[in-house]
């Protein structure tokens, strides 16, 4: 007879940003979080953290053996939750019209 532990299954899953009522919530962000990817050691303490969730390792990613970890902008709303809970310190939070800058500097 087989033992009931052995029909117990755990299943776990991150859910992934999509297109709701809220729409990309990453429109109305003021603050940008960048990470150094030197300094990452892809624990992913910043996945379960983020609330929308917009963060995962990207396992393909060759540029490290554990993957990449990325951030969908379309969807972050900057809230900073991922750059408090990094236990590398890892992540920045940068003002949005750093960014700006540097587009106008592009476009010139
Ligand atoms: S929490 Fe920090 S160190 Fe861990 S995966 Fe995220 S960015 Fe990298
Ligand atoms: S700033 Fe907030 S929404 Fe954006 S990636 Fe970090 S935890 Fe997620």
């Amino acid at each position: 007879m087989p033992d009931a532990k052995d029909d117990f299954k755990v299943e776990t899953w991150n859910s992934k940003p999509a297109k709701g009522s809220a729409g990309k919530t990453g429109l109305w962000r003021t603050f940008r979080p960048v990470i150094n990817h030197e300094k990452c050691t892809r624990c992913e303490i910043c996945v379960l953290f983020c609330p929308e969730p917009c963060i995962e390792l990207d396992q393909e990613d060759k540029s490290h053996k554990k993957g990449k970890i990325i951030i969908d902008y379309d969807y972050c709303k900057g809230c900073g939750i991922c750059a408090n809970e990094c236990p590398q310190h890892c992540i920045d939070m940068i003002k949005e019209t750093e960014f700006l800058k540097d587009e106008e500097k592009e476009d010139k």
